[in-house]
């Protein structure tokens, strides 16, 4: 189940919502004033690649030659 984030028209206020696929198209209703005029908010689920930064491209020194002589 997606969880969208809806926007009430009438106040203003900002909520989230769980979201059947079979209801994907059924405006809620705003929880805190009760009014249909919600807009679904299209917003990107960020909890991909939660600051995975690559610290450290270090890979190998810059000593070349070693052990080429056989
Ligand atoms: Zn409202």
């Amino acid at each position: 189940m997606p969880l969208y984030e809806f926007r009430c028209e009438s106040c203003g206020e900002r909520f989230e919502k769980l979201v059947r696929w079979s209801d994907a198209e059924q405006k809620p209703h705003c929880p805190h004033c009760g009014g249909e005029e919600t807009r679904k908010l299209i917003s990107t689920v960020s909890s991909f690649g939660s600051g995975e930064s690559s610290s450290g491209l270090s890979s190998g020194g810059s000593c070349g030659s070693s052990g080429g002589f056989s």
